[in-house]
């Protein structure tokens, strides 16, 4: 296992406190990680400025060879990939093996072909003697910051368009799981000049803070809770640097009395629960027309008791436990506070599952209303309330009345009514009978408190490049 921080072209351990890394399907330690010191932040932001002189000013041909060469190692070393991930995250195997490679991989390689591709305005003389061009160039240093429900892919997603711009990055894992990312930092080590990417271990009131308050870096890009992105934009004031946020979210899933059932059932049982629901983008707010209410409450029910967790041969298991105690018992806190209300019933699942790890069964909350604290607030576990609602006007309001913006869903056969009701939610995404589904050639990312800035998709790449206009005189 890789145990060291990636600085320049030095791996060396954290001097700093202790951090332990559990396995949650179990609560044991599997071991301990030193975090790094401010001198070590220091000097992997050294790192990143000496090598941005030369890797700004390589072609994207040029750098594109190299994302090439990082996604064949990934994919030579999936299955080494794969298991760290489970045995950090707690994931099933075969979900980070058949699910969460192959998209990581396909990312690298998306970046490493659109870099070569970037649209922009026709040069020209716009006034008379002289010839405009616009530019894309890096934007520099690159203080880059993840969350742990997608280690690897969260890493590739803020990694491969960065160094695809031109920029060069402090990666910061997250705490809680830095296996892959230290495992991947050997492999970057190896294909990239020195000082292109650095990783570096610790806390996010530490390390991170370090990072966002670093007068060095010029861009954070962060994901994770909402009240995190607010205090990077508030450390990004004192150096106007540019900051990149993806934040949390509340999916609402807006089933009108006209969808299939049996879809919907699908589809909400997979993407509900897809990685014990600690997804921002998970299917967790659901607005069912009162017609077809009762019998969706049922089915559901009936389906989310049947997900597989928790046993002991792990190629069985759909979802994992969730990522820590703490985040256990915060889930297990809300379910408490939910069933207080005389009109809400959960109908499966609602408590804690197991005497090791972190699991909780996956649960259903019937009956909860647009007020209710379940409705409103980012859960981040395998939960997903039902409300019913009279009139469709009600369900779009309902669906738009919160503060987060990432993503949401409408489930109908009626073509015209998918397409009149993803017109007006307020989400960065919208899926028509579906959810969850995504793909590197198209944007991920919110609007209100889910922040803003894309992953994936070119717009990523024009969120870490900077826009310049370069005019000549020649009379
Ligand atoms: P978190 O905000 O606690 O931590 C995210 C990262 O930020 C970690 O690396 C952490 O160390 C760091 N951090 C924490 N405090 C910091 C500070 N003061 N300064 C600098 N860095 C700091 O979030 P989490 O618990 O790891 O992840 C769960 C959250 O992430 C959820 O709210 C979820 O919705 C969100 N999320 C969003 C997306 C998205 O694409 N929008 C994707 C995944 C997760």
């Amino acid at each position: 296992m890789d145990t060291q921080m990636l600085i320049g072209a030095r791996f060396e351990a954290g001097t700093e406190a202790d951090e332990t890394i559990l396995n949650p399907k179990t609560g044991e330690t599997v071991l301990d990680l030193p975090e790094a010191s401010l001198g070590q932040i220091d000097a992997a932001v050294e790192a990143a400025e000496k090598a941005f002189i030369d890797w700004s000013q390589t072609t994207p041909g040029q750098r594109s060879a190299y994302l090439l060469q990082i996604a064949d190692a990934i994919e030579r070393e999936a299955a080494g990939f794969a298991t760290l991930e489970a045995l950090n995250c707690g994931k099933p195997i075969n979900a980070v093996l058949n699910d969460e490679l192959p998209a990581v991989i396909d990312c690298w390689r998306f970046f490493a072909g659109a870099i070569r591709a970037l649209p922009g305005p026709v040069a020209g003389e716009y006034l008379p003697g002289h010839t405009s061009m616009v530019r894309r160039d890096a934007v520099g240093i690159v203080g880059s910051i993840a969350p742990w429900n997608y280690p690897l892919m969260m890493m590739a997603w803020k990694l491969a368009p960065a160094i695809a711009g031109g920029n060069t990055v402090v990666f910061k894992p997250s705490e809680q799981t830095p296996l892959t990312a230290l495992k991947l930092a050997k492999i970057l080590a190896d294909i990239l000049p020195e000082g292109v990417v650095n990783v570096v271990l610790g806390r996010g009131e530490t390390v991170g803070n370090a990072l966002i308050n670093h007068p060095k870096i010029n861009m954070v890009s962060i994901t994770g809770d909402v009240a995190t992105g607010k205090k990077v934009l508030a450390a990004a004031a004192k150096t106007v640097k540019r900051t990149h946020l993806e934040l949390g979210g509340k999916a609402p899933v807006v089933v009108y009395d006209d969808a299939d059932i049996a879809a919907v059932v699908d589809g909400i049982r997979a993407f509900g629960y897809y990685n014990a629901g600690q997804d921002c983008t998970a299917a967790c707010r659901v607005y069912a027309d009162a017609k077809i209410y009762d019998r969706l409450v049922a089915d559901l029910s009936a389906a989310v008791s049947t997900i597989r967790l928790n046993r002991a041969d792990d190629t069985e298991n759909e979802i994992g436990p969730l990522i820590s105690r703490r985040q256990r018992d915060r889930v297990e806190s809300f379910v408490t506070r939910a069933r207080e209300h005389k009109h809400i019933e959960v109908t499966t699942g609602g408590a804690v599952l197991g005497d090791k790890g972190f699991f909780f069964q996956p649960t259903v909350i019937a009956g909860a209303t647009q007020e209710d604290e379940i409705v409103r607030r980012e859960v981040f576990g395998p939960v997903v309330s039902v409300t019913r609602f009279t009139e469709p006007e009600q369900a779009v309001t309902w669906a738009n009345d919160s503060d987060y913006g990432l993503a949401s869903s409408v489930w109908t056969k009626d073509i015209s009514k998918a397409m009149k009701t993803a017109a007006r939610l307020q989400y960065g995404c919208t899926w028509i009978n579906t959810h969850f589904m995504l793909c590197n050639e198209m944007p991920h990312g919110g609007v209100k408190q889910s922040g803003y800035g894309k992953d994936m998709s070119i717009y990523a790449l024009e969120d870490y490049t900077a826009v310049r206009h370069v005019m000549i005189a020649h009379g």
